[in-house]
């Protein structure tokens, strides 16, 4: 598992890139240029990972777009120390770059094949997430409840409450909602009953699935 000169070098014509498409916290910037997006993929596709593209991992599943990684990972506003809870684990990209920023990350996958294999290379990387889950994401993960951030990175047909109750007050939800397209939501907790939504464009992720889909 290398990461070259070559490599940081194209990380940082992609930190460029996303930059000119909008994305401005320097931090978030500087996890993107931390994280080395080519070990993601199945045999190190050089040519696939520095463009900002979604691209196919096993399992039927995509790494997603860096870009999107990044507009997910500015809307939740990480602090160091944040317990986040993400859903859809995936190759673990979107986890790395929360653990960069020094989030408390707790990540549920139900791809049994991709949580095996994601729970054994982030360590080899370096990045130790709180806790990786098999399970359905759709319940969230009451135990460890409440969280400072939830993200979803799966399409989502419509808002699971278990998610938003599991928010501290001043906890933000950030989930894409829709069949097709999605369109990017942030629900921020204002008090036990009330939340504000924000939308912020479309954007086109793999299916939440329901169980024994
Ligand atoms: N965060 C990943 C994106 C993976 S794509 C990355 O950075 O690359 C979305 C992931 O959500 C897939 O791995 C898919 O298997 C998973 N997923 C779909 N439905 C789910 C559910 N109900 N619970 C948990 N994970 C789910």
């Amino acid at each position: 598992m290398k990461d070259t000169f070559k490599h940081k070098g194209l990380r940082q014509k992609l930190v460029h890139i996303i930059k000119t498409k909008g994305i401005k916290e320097e931090k978030v910037l500087k996890a993107i240029s931390n994280v080395p997006r080519h070990l993601f993929m199945d045999s190190g596709f050089l040519d696939h990972a520095y463009q900002d593209k979604a691209f196919p991992i096993s399992a039927d599943q995509t790494i997603s777009q860096p870009y999107t990684v990044a507009f997910q990972t500015e809307l939740l506003d990480v602090k160091p120390g944040d317990k986040i809870l993400e859903i859809g684990t995936g190759s673990g990209y979107q986890t790395a770059v929360l653990c960069e920023l020094g989030a408390k990350v707790f990540s549920i996958e139900r791809q049994q094949e991709l949580f095996k294999k994601t729970k054994i290379f982030l360590p080899k990387l370096g990045y130790r997430p709180k806790k990786l889950i098999f399970g359905d994401g759709y319940m969230g993960l009451e135990e460890e409840a409440p969280f400072d951030s939830i993200v979803v990175t799966a399409g989502a047909p419509f808002v699971p409450k278990p998610l938003l109750s599991q928010l501290k007050i001043g906890g933000r939800l950030v989930i894409p909602v829709g069949e097709d397209v999605q369109i990017m939501t942030l629900f921020i907790r204002n008090d036990i009953k009330e939340f504000e939504q924000h939308e912020f464009g479309e954007f086109r992720f793999v299916p939440l699935l329901e169980d024994k889909n």
